[in-house]
């Protein structure tokens, strides 16, 4: 069938099976064969590889990604797709749709299925749960090479943030540590059908073999980070003492701060992921 890239055969097809968009799900089908072209650039596919697309709605970068790749996957929640997904996938034996939510399916086991036993994830993603979605990925640890991901263009430019800007978070932290990014792609509102309210943005994350820091207690690096950012606009020290998740004084945090040669008075937004690698290091060590 003509690619349905092409927004006359999206339109088509949607009238076909007279299917309704649903909201909840974050459906926004992309119509732009330019900004397909991107993303499969960015992601770098070639024909030994295996995707994982989440969300491949009626088809659209699933064709392109089952003609550049060795095989797909795609995991769909709406049971409504399926139909359509059979119809526009016809041409492709290489591709399988799997009805179900993502963030339950068990992704090591695909991984383990394919031929290379790993896996390249390509998403325009559900923008309800971007970050679920990137942090699941990256945090389980899962035979994941890259993610190159269509997602909102404020949460691309916090994970791209750097330290002491207004986007420098816990999120830029936390992806930053398992992998390195880039931006791939600006895409405006009109790629999509129907258009969403925000800008939106294709990252590319390469998963790194080992996170990008060494630390001794990496869920304790986390709380630090947390603990951090969830009052951004007190000192790092009362932070730390403030965290129900920690068990420091606000004390021992200025005794860490000065034994790394920084002021006690510093704001968690200026440090670097290696600077709270080396603050988690450095407190847990104070009474050894
Ligand atoms: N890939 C298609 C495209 O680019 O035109 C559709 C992208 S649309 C932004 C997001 C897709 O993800 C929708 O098809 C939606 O039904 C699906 N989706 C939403 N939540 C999901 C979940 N938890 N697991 C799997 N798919 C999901």
């Amino acid at each position: 069938m003509e690619k349905l890239s092409n927004s006359k055969v999206t339109i088509a097809t949607i009238q076909k099976y007279n299917f309704a968009f649903q909201k909840r799900f974050g459906q926004n089908f992309l119509i732009d064969d330019f900004v397909i072209a991107k993303i499969i650039r960015a992601a770098e596919i070639k024909k030994s590889d295996t995707v994982l697309e989440i969300g491949p709605g009626i088809g659209t970068l699933t064709q392109y990604l089952a003609e550049a790749a060795g095989q797909v996957y795609a995991v769909e929640i709406d049971r409504n797709l399926i139909p359509i997904l059979d119809e526009t996938l016809a041409d492709y034996d290489n591709v399988t749709v799997i009805n179900d939510d993502i963030l339950k399916t068990d992704i090591a086991a695909l991984a383990a299925k394919s031929e290379t036993g790993r896996l390249k994830c390509v998403a325009n993603l559900p923008y309800y749960i971007t970050t679920p979605i990137i942090m699941e990925l990256l945090e389980k640890r899962l035979p994941i090479d890259s993610i190159t991901v269509m997602i909102q263009k404020e949460v691309a430019e916090r994970i791209a943030a750097k330290p002491g800007t207004k986007d420098y978070g816990a999120l830029t932290l936390a992806v930053n540590y398992y992998a390195s990014t880039s931006l791939a792609a600006n895409v405006p509102p009109n790629c999509f059908i129907p258009r969403p309210n925000v800008g939106s943005a294709v990252i590319n994350l390469k998963v790194l073999d080992k996170p990008s820091v060494e630390v001794r207690d990496e869920a304790l690096m986390f709380k630090l980070i947390r603990a951090s950012f969830n009052q951004r606009r007190k000192t790092l020290t009362n932070g730390i003492a403030n965290s129900s998740e920690l068990d420091f004084t606000k004390e021992q945090a200025e005794q860490a701060l000065t034994r790394m040669g920084l002021s006690p008075t510093v704001r968690g937004e200026t440090l670097s992921l290696e600077q709270f690698a080396e603050l988690s290091d450095t407190i847990s060590n104070l009474n050894s």
